[in-house]
């Protein structure tokens, strides 16, 4: 089956508003095995409307449509469908009951042009719609040399009114009962794109079952797995397999599934092993603190952390010398940050950030802008180098993150030391 979403409203067009509906019911719609080969959003216009929902009806078996089910004189969805099927609009007695009634029941008189949201292009069908006034409409249109007539179903604009009827009373009706489609993101980190398709090799090949994907946000990599299958078991069974291989080939890069990021991993690593953490920042405003603190339960573990400028007194508080202080943005300043946060907090890791921006690697020639990472524990201490290019903001999340990772992986070493 084929479908097709059409998205109408002014609002759409114009960019006052963006559609969000036709997201939503292509992910209700795979979750049905049915695939979407088009989105298109149009303006109120009448001959416009006709004419898209006439080439939708002859590329596709499902037409949903959203918006333009009002009262007013923008609203054209409904007489659309009608000049499309050749018909005349006819009032629905019992609609025009129910929308009257509802008026009744708030205590205010129906004006005279909500009376077109009773009327119907005849042979078409009313799909109630309990929050709103205007009741949906559910229509099959007779193709040209096709046995099967297609559907269209149209719904209003107004997200909630059309969530509820596309759950409530679309989706029952349509085919889908057959294909069950389920989904995984496996997460990892410490690899560049490439050569994590490298290592995936023919996993992420086209076409195959299930469909494993990458995207990458801020140096995270995430694997998407689709599974489609006749039972949720099947599916299951297909995630399962595909989470192994992956597992196989990437190793200790998969740090989570899902949405768990690395402090949520961290912080639960920490957590369970009884130990804590500190933090030390200098150019990151305090990202890294932010991401902890983000964490549900952040304090089972986390102690708290120093943002500290470059000439601030943050430094006299880790108890860093002058010499290194002066540096600022370099490994020496990274480790000295993480180890006097380690000392002062009296945890068991601190992490440090410093940066070494571009505005000073201009007075020093042959010099890079570069984040420093360091992770400082007991007879532990490991600095990390990271060039800064391309956009600032971006590096700041990938170093925040990089340091997260580091401890991570620390974590995961020695748990695997005390297991195996
Ligand atoms: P109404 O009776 O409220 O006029 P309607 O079916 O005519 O219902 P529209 O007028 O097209 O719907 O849209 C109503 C509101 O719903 C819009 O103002 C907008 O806020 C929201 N909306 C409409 N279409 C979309 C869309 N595709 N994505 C997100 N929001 C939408
Ligand atoms: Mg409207």
């Amino acid at each position: 089956m084929r479908a097709e979403i059409i998205a109408i409203g002014n609002e759409l067009t114009s960019g006052a508003r963006l559609d969000t509906n036709s997201q939503w019911l292509s992910l209700e719609l795979a979750e049905l095995g049915i695939r979407v080969q088009y989105h298109t959003t149009i303006d109120d216009d009448l001959p416009a409307l006709v004419a898209e929902m006439r080439s939708a009806v002859n590329r596709s078996d499902l037409v949903l449509i959203t918006g333009g089910l009002g009262p007013t004189l923008d609203d054209l969805t409904r007489q659309a469908m009608a000049e499309l099927a050749q018909v005349p609009l006819v009032l629905d007695v019992e609609q025009l009951a129910i929308i009257e009634s509802m008026f009744s029941r708030r205590n205010r008189p129906m004006a005279e042009r909500n009376r077109i949201q009773a009327m119907f292009p005849e042979g078409s069908e009313p799909i109630s719609n309990p929050r709103g006034t205007a009741p949906g409409i559910w229509q099959q249109v007779g193709r040209k040399g096709q046995p099967e007539p297609c559907v269209l179903a149209a719904m209003p604009g107004v997200p909630s009114e059309m969530k509820r009827m596309f759950r409530e009373e679309i989706r029952p009706r349509l085919p889908g009962g057959e294909t069950v489609i389920r989904r995984a993101r496996i997460n990892c980190f410490g690899i560049g794109e490439s050569d994590a398709e490298a290592r995936l090799g023919e996993l992420t090949a086209r076409g195959r079952e299930p469909e494993i994907g990458i995207t990458v946000h801020e140096a995270t990599i995430t694997l998407r797995i689709n599974a489609h299958g006749p039972t949720e078991e099947a599916c299951q069974a297909q995630i399962e397999q595909a989470r192994r291989e992956i597992h196989e080939r990437m190793g200790t890069l998969v740090f989570s599934e899902e949405d768990d990021e690395l402090q949520h991993v961290v912080i639960r690593q920490l957590a369970a092993a009884g130990l804590t953490l500190a933090t030390a920042e200098c150019g990151t405003g305090g990202l890294l603190a932010e991401r902890l603190t983000d964490v549900e339960n952040y304090e089972a573990a986390y102690r708290g952390g120093l943002v500290l400028t470059r000439d601030g007194a943050g430094w006299e508080l880790l108890g860093i010398p002058s010499e290194q202080r002066e540096a600022a943005g370099n490994e020496v300043a990274a480790g000295a940050m993480a180890r006097g946060c380690r000392e002062k907090f009296g945890t068991d890791f601190a992490l440090a950030v410093t940066e070494r921006p571009a505005y000073d690697v201009e007075q020093e020639s042959g010099q890079v802008p570069a984040l420093y990472l360091a992770l400082a524990g007991e007879n532990l201490l490991t600095v990390r180098e990271q060039v800064l290019v391309g956009d600032a903001a971006i590096a700041r999340s990938r170093a925040a993150k990089g340091v997260l990772d580091l401890l991570r992986r620390h974590l995961q070493q020695q748990d695997e030391q005390k297991t195996g």
